[in-house]
C-alpha cells in the first residue's frame, strides 16, 4: 500500500513538475508523498539509548547527513524506556516531521504512532531494527542480521580451534563447555542472530563436540532483556554457580554484543578466570565497541563483529533524501524482512568479523577509529 503511494507520488512529482512547467501552481506536497518542498524538511530520528557507543554514533552519523542535505533533524534517545521513545515519536508528528527513522526499543510497541504517522502521511524508515507487526513502515536500513549471528558462532569456533580464520576446519577434537546468551527478545535482531548463530553451531552439539553443559538452549531462556550487561553478567554469575562446579570449566560463551560480553567477563574473572593457569574461555560480541575491542588486544574478549555504522547511516539518509524527493530508495533485499504484516523492502550491510589479528586492518586502517582510540 505505501510503496503504491510512494510509486503515486514518483509520478505525481513528474507530473507537478510538467504543469508548474505549463505556469500551474500546483502544490506537489498536498498530494501526500515526498515533494520538492521537502527541501529543508524536519526529519525524526529516534534512537534506543546513549548508554552503548554504537547508538551514539548512529544518531551522530544520521543527523550530520541529513544536515548536510538542508533538512533539519529532531534526534531523541530514550534511554530503553518504551514510553519515552513513544512520546518522543509522537512529539516529532507534532512538531510536523515529513519522515520518521525509527531504531526503536521495542518493535512492537509503537504500532499506534506509526498509525498516526501514515494518517498524516508521513513516511517511515526502520532503522538497524526491524518495527514488527505494523504495515506502516516503508523501508528498512540494516545489515545482514543472521549473517552477523553466523559470524558470531564461527568466531565462537575458530577460538576452539574446531575451525580456522580462513573457514578452513581446525584441528581441535573438543569436546568443549559452552553457553549461550541472546540479545533482547523484543529485538527482532536478536532472534536472527540466534538463529544463525545456532544453525552453525547445531552440527557440533549434535555429534558432542561442543556440549551446552547447562542445557540451557532455547532462545526464551537465554535471551537477555534490552541487552542489559548486568543481567548477562548475573546470568554467568549464576551458571558457573550453579552448573561448572567440582572443577568444570566452561570453554566458550556465545554473546551477541560487546556490553553483554565485558558483564559475562566481569563475572568470569570474579570466579577466577583470567589467569595463567585459567585463561577466560573464548567469549564473542558485536559492535567492535572501544572498550572490547581493547578487551581483545589485551587477549580477554575473543572477538566482535564490526558493522560500520557510517555506511549504515549513509544508506538510511540516502533512502530518506529519496523518499522526501519522492523518488524510490535503492534497496537490495525484498524477502528476508517481513515484519509479521509485510516484507519492508531493505538494504542490507555485510558485517565482519574482528580477531585480534586483523583488528587493525578492519578498524583503524579503515578510519572507524584511530589507532589513539584503542590505547
Ligand atoms: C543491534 C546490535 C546491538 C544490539 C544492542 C541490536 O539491535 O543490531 O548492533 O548490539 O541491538 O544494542
Amino acid at each position: 500500500m505505501r510503496l503504491a503511494r510512494l510509486t503515486t507520488a514518483v509520478v505525481t512529482v513528474a507530473l507537478a513538475t510538467a504543469m508548474s512547467a505549463c505556469g500551474s501552481s500546483t502544490k506537489i506536497a498536498d498530494q501526500g508523498g515526498g515533494s520538492a518542498d521537502s527541501a529543508g524538511a524536519l526529519v525524526g530520528v529516534t534512537m534506543p539509548t546513549k548508554s552503548s557507543e554504537r547508538w551514539i554514533a548512529d544518531g551522530n552519523n544520521v543527523k550530520a547527513a541529513l544536515e548536510k542535505l538542508g533538512y533539519k533533524v529532531d534526534l531523541q534517545y530514550a534511554e530503553n524506556d518504551i514510553p519515552t521513545q513513544v512520546n518522543q515519536i509522537e512529539n516529532q508528528i507534532t512538531k510536523g516531521a515529513k519522515l520518521l527513522i525509527i531504531a526503536s526499543i521495542d518493535g512492537t510497541a509503537i504500532t499506534t504512532q506509526l498509525q498516526e504517522a501514515a494518517d498524516k502521511k508521513i513516511p517511515v524508515i526502520a532503522y538497524d531494527r526491524l518495527i514488527r507487526k505494523s504495515p506502516n513502515v516503508d523501508y528498512y536500513a540494516t545489515f545482514d542480521n543472521y549473517k552477523v549471528g553466523v559470524q558470531q558462532a564461527t568466531s565462537l569456533l575458530v577460538g576452539l580451534g574446531l575451525k580456522k580464520e580462513d573457514g578452513s576446519e581446525g584441528t581441535a577434537k573438543g569436546p568443549f563447555n559452552i553457553e549461550l546468551f541472546a540479545g533482547s527478545p523484543d529485538d527482532n535482531n536478536a532472534t536472527f542472530f540466534f538463529n544463525g548463530a545456532m544453525d552453525t553451531l547445531k552440527p557440533y552439539i549434535d555429534k558432542g563436540t561442543l556440549v551446552v553443559k547447562s542445557k540451557q538452549t532455547d532462545f526464551k531462556t537465554v535471551a537477555i532483556l534490552r541487552w542489559d550487561p548486568a543481567t548477562a553478567q548475573k546470568r554467568m554469575e549464576d551458571l558457573i554457580t550453579k552448573t561448572y562446579t567440582g572443577g568444570t570449566k566452561v570453554q566458550g560463551v556465545l554473546s551477541p554484543y560487546d556490553g553483554l560480553s565485558i558483564g559475562i567477563l566481569s563475572a568470569l574473572k570474579s570466579s577466577g578466570y583470567g589467569t595463567a593457569g585459567q585463561p577466560y574461555p573464548i567469549v564473542t560480541g558485536q559492535d567492535a565497541e572501544v572498550a572490547s575491542v581493547k578487551s581483545i588486544i589485551a587477549g580477554e574478549q575473543y572477538a566482535t563483529i564490526y558493522k560500520d555504522t557510517r555506511k549504515l547511516a549513509d544508506v538510511t539518509v540516502k533512502m530518506a533524501d529519496a523518499v522526501l524527493k519522492g523518488a524510490k530508495p535503492e534497496v537490495n533485499n525484498t524477502k528476508d524482512y517481513d515484519n509479521g504484516n509485510k516484507v519492508v523492502p531493505s538494504y542490507l550491510l555485510d558485517p565482519v568479523i574482528v580477531y585480534k589479528s586483523n583488528y587493525k586492518a578492519a578498524l583503524v586502517d579503515s578510519g572507524y577509529y584511530t589507532a589513539d582510540q584503542l590505547k
